[in-house]
């Protein structure tokens, strides 16, 4: 078909704007969309990238599918923990309330209710993370990365800081050790090899113009076979005794122990990595995304002083959360029961068991669903060596061919129901759904299935 034929054919803007699919979408941005594709169409005809005239429903769902106003919720069939593009932990009910709390009403936030006079945002926060950890003080701000870069600027600008080779790692997203260094205004001293770090490296390199040994937890990724490094206490004499601190960044520290192969905040303290230790809000802690900064007194008191604090501060709704998150770690059981993603992490392997039976049992039967072990992880970088046994309800090939379709009908869902593909089996891990959402995985499956008999 001539272009002329495909261009005159295309649906008028009312028409379009007018179709009831769309109405959930406000005017001015329907219209604007409408727009994009219209002339998206239009030059992809001109071009020659299209031949034929786009049916009028494609139309409507492209600019569905580009209408996007802000996130949804998804169930999480992944088994992944905390899956950073699925917002890392959904926080305890508690934490939610607190937030909600202060969004909704003043607060003395930066009021001393005592004396009427400007009070500190921090020092609710600092108060329960000197009882939690072990610290003499504490503070936070937008996110680990900002606390390090922070931390960084404040203790060490000008000078030498010097670190393992075999921790210049990157984090994902950009952060890359030795370039947040370098934004820190300081200059990287590394020491050591990929492999091999001993205690007499760190020593030759300290001179008067250090100002700091980081150590960094590579948490998202391990050097295997001849490795050498030199452990927390070692390292944090060897700071002590010429008077530099050591900084530590743990990245998913951990307040209560969900795996015997990681050291707790506190542990790490008490091996003697008390000068400042950093670490998320939102990873093992289970809480709003946030860097946590504890450590002496007199060296969180030259951080929150710094000028790029102001910048990175928490807001109050985090603030609030965090806050709120922490104070179930007074009670570790209680800790374990409401933050949602240590429930998650130490879910007996027979309940997670059962819980895939109680999912299977409310599927249609004509699927070949069936229930096998699959292994979960926690995810967001942290505790990559440890394999977290759990169930999935899995699909073979055979009963949904190709599975892929399958998976995308289900992340085409709403909710989003988000699966993975496993040795051409589609899988659901239990581990992370929510068991409240199981009647709304039934009735996707219902759908799909009675849609095409077999998908
Ligand atoms: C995850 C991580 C960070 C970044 O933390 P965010 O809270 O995501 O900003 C920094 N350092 C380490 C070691 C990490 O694991």
């Amino acid at each position: 078909m001539d272009i002329n034929n495909i261009l005159r054919s295309l649906p008028k803007m009312d028409v379009i704007l007018g179709d009831s699919r769309l109405g959930l979408i406000g005017a001015k941005s329907l219209l604007r969309l409408a727009t994009q594709v219209l002339d998206d169409i239009r030059e992809k005809t001109l071009n020659g990238e299209i031949t034929e005239i786009p049916l009028f429903d494609d139309i409507i769902n492209k600019i569905l599918q580009a209408h996007k106003a802000s996130f949804s919720r998804v169930i999480n069939a992944t088994g992944v923990v905390l899956h950073t593009n699925l917002g890392r932990a959904p926080m305890a009910k508690a934490a939610v309330q607190a937030a909600l709390d202060v969004a909704e009403c003043y607060t003395d936030l930066e009021y001393d209710l005592a004396t009427g006079k400007r009070g500190s945002r921090l020092k609710g926060l600092d108060q329960l993370l000197c009882t939690i950890t072990g610290a003499e003080a504490g503070l936070a701000v937008n996110n680990n990365a900002a606390a390090v870069l922070l931390t960084l600027s404040a203790l060490c600008a000008g000078r030498e800081v010097i670190v393992s080779r075999g921790e210049l790692v990157e984090i994902g997203g950009a952060f890359r050790v030795p370039e947040v260094i370098s934004q820190g205004g300081a200059i990287l001293r590394e020491v050591g090899t990929t492999n091999c770090t001993r205690l007499s490296d760190y020593e030759k390199a300290i001179n008067p113009n250090t100002a700091a040994i980081i150590k960094i937890h590579t948490s998202n990724y391990k050097v295997v076979g001849y490795t050498q490094e030199v452990d927390i206490s070692e390292l944090s004499h060897l700071a002590m005794d010429h008077n530099i601190p050591l900084i530590y960044d743990l990245g998913g520290g951990s307040l209560v122990q969900v795996s015997n192969k990681e050291t707790t905040v506190q542990q790490v303290i008490g091996l003697g990595a008390d000068d400042i230790v950093c670490f998320s809000g939102d990873k093992l802690l289970g809480g709003p995304q946030a860097g946590i900064i504890v450590g002496k007194k007199n060296l969180i008191e030259k951080i929150r002083k710094h000028p790029l604090y102001r910048a990175l501060r928490m807001d109050k709704m985090s603030l609030a959360a965090l806050c709120a998150t922490l104070s179930l770690y007074e009670d570790e059981e209680k800790a374990k029961r409401e933050i949602p993603i240590l429930a998650m992490l130490t879910t007996p392997l027979e309940d997670l068991k059962a819980k895939a039976e109680r999912l299977l049992a409310m599927l249609p039967s004509e699927n070949g669903a069936t229930i096998e072990p699959c292994e979960s992880q926690a995810g967001g970088g942290s505790l990559p060596e440890e394999n977290f046994q759990s169930y999935a309800i899995t699909i073979e090939e055979s009963f949904a061919r190709p599975l892929f379709k399958l998976e995308k009908l289900l992340r085409d869902n709403k909710p989003p129901i988000i699966t993975r593909i496993y040795k051409e089996k589609l899988l659901l891990d239990v581990r992370t759904i929510n068991e409240a959402d199981f009647s709304e995985i039934a009735h996707a499956f219902a759908k799909i299935f009675n849609m095409e008999g077999k998908v």
